[in-house]
């Protein structure tokens, strides 16, 4: 059984133990007792060296801890070997954990919503509380009211007491025999196996980020001590960048943003009815330039590098112009769109699907508009002649 050095001493960053049990490989170690932490808890495991080898992954299992390295350690069961840990992740981890502790109790006691479950991620941390209509404005009052307990520096001590005595926890525990309790005094009891600091003024700043609805519950995103400040400098920077772009306050972002994108919608939309006009104009010079075929139809065929959906609107003014039939080709990629006016009683989606059924390809629609495509842009040639067009 691996004995658990952070239970006692979180701030305990190097210590020697012995090697009890080593994969051949060397490169899986169970020691005899160990200050690294084991993702557990929700908190991410620690990271730092074992005998010099980096450690990539912390495994629980329960009765010992599993030391898993980057190379083997290079020495057999039975030596002793050195582990340092990487204190600034630790640090971190400490911090968040304990700033989760408080937050928790002040969404409990204070706002009468108990936590559900916590999750501790390499960016950000989130609290999953009992509340199913939860205001975002509240969010400020939650921050600053959990701000307030940090700097009044409140102890976090650690106590080892029986399960069936112990009082006044957030959530009785179900474990039996001895827990271990983390207390942040007159805040929050709880039993917890994590690493903690001292104080809440280690905690440092506890921001909150966003609140979102989850299964009928509120997810809170927080961030605490260096990550709030490192997050909140990145959120600044970001804020900067945006408003130099539009050349503006950082403050007069909200509404200058609506006021662009109101602007962009009225671009667009007067977009749309000047190609609109444009498709008209277009269509009726083609359509004049165009002499009809012995049968009477003019037969127009409309070749574009883009979509020939995009065409579409051009293709239906053609053929509203009467005694026409129009291709719109893609000779790049083999896509087709053809439009019939109604006085030349071709069927444009029975004619079209025919046409490339024959060559393998694919397409229908209505007797007046059917799109399609070929599998080989070369087999357009094929299709134009068949529905009775002259190649471009
Ligand atoms: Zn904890």
């Amino acid at each position: 059984m691996t004995d658990r050095l952070y239970y006692t001493n979180a701030r305990l960053d190097r210590f020697t133990a012995v090697v009890v049990d080593s994969t051949h490989d060397g490169r899986r170690i169970v020691l005899d007792r160990t200050a690294f932490y084991p993702t557990s808890g929700g908190q991410l495991h620690d990271l730092g060296t074992l005998g010099g080898i980096a450690i990539v992954d912390i495994i629980d299992e329960d009765e010992r801890i599993v030391h898993c390295l980057a190379d083997s350690i290079g020495v057999p069961v039975g030596s002793m070997v050195v582990g340092q840990i990487d204190t600034t992740r630790r640090f971190d981890h400490m911090q968040q954990h304990t700033g989760q502790h408080l937050l928790s109790g002040v969404l409990t006691d204070e706002f009468g919503w108990p936590t559900l479950s916590v999750h501790f991620g390499d960016d950000s941390n989130t609290v999953d509380v009992a509340c199913d209509d939860f205001d975002p404005t509240v969010l400020a009052a939650i921050e600053h009211r959990a701000n307030a307990l940090v700097v009044q520096n409140r102890r976090v001590t650690i106590s080892f007491e029986d399960g069936a005595e112990a009082t006044e926890l957030r959530k009785p525990s179900d474990r039996e025999g001895e827990l271990r309790i983390v207390t942040i005094d007159g805040i929050d009891r709880s039993a917890c196996g994590g690493t903690h600091v001292d104080s809440t003024g280690e905690i440092g700043v506890i921001l909150l980020r966003r609140a979102e609805r989850t299964k009928g519950n509120t997810r809170i995103e927080f961030v605490c001590g260096h990550r709030a400040v490192t997050r909140a400098r990145l959120d600044a920077e970001l804020l900067t960048k945006a408003a130099r772009t539009l050349s503006a306050a950082p403050h007069d972002l909200p509404g200058l943003v609506e006021q662009q994108l109101h602007r962009l919608t009225e671009g667009e939309r007067e977009r749309k009815r000047l190609s609109g006009e444009l498709a008209r104009y277009q269509a009726a010079a083609m359509w004049t330039a165009r002499i009809p075929d012995s049968d009477g139809v003019r037969r127009i065929v409309v070749s574009t590098a883009g979509a020939v959906k995009e065409s579409e609107s051009l293709a239906q003014h053609l053929a509203a112009l009467g005694g026409s039939a129009v291709l719109v080709i893609n000779p790049a990629v083999g896509g087709m769109l053809m439009a019939t006016a109604e006085d030349t009683g071709i069927d444009a989606g029975q004619r079209l699907r025919t046409a490339v059924q024959a060559v393998g390809g694919r397409g229908g629609g209505s007797p007046r508009l059917a799109q399609g495509a070929v599998p080989d842009p070369v087999q357009l040639s094929l299709v134009l002649q068949s529905l009775g067009f002259a190649a471009p």
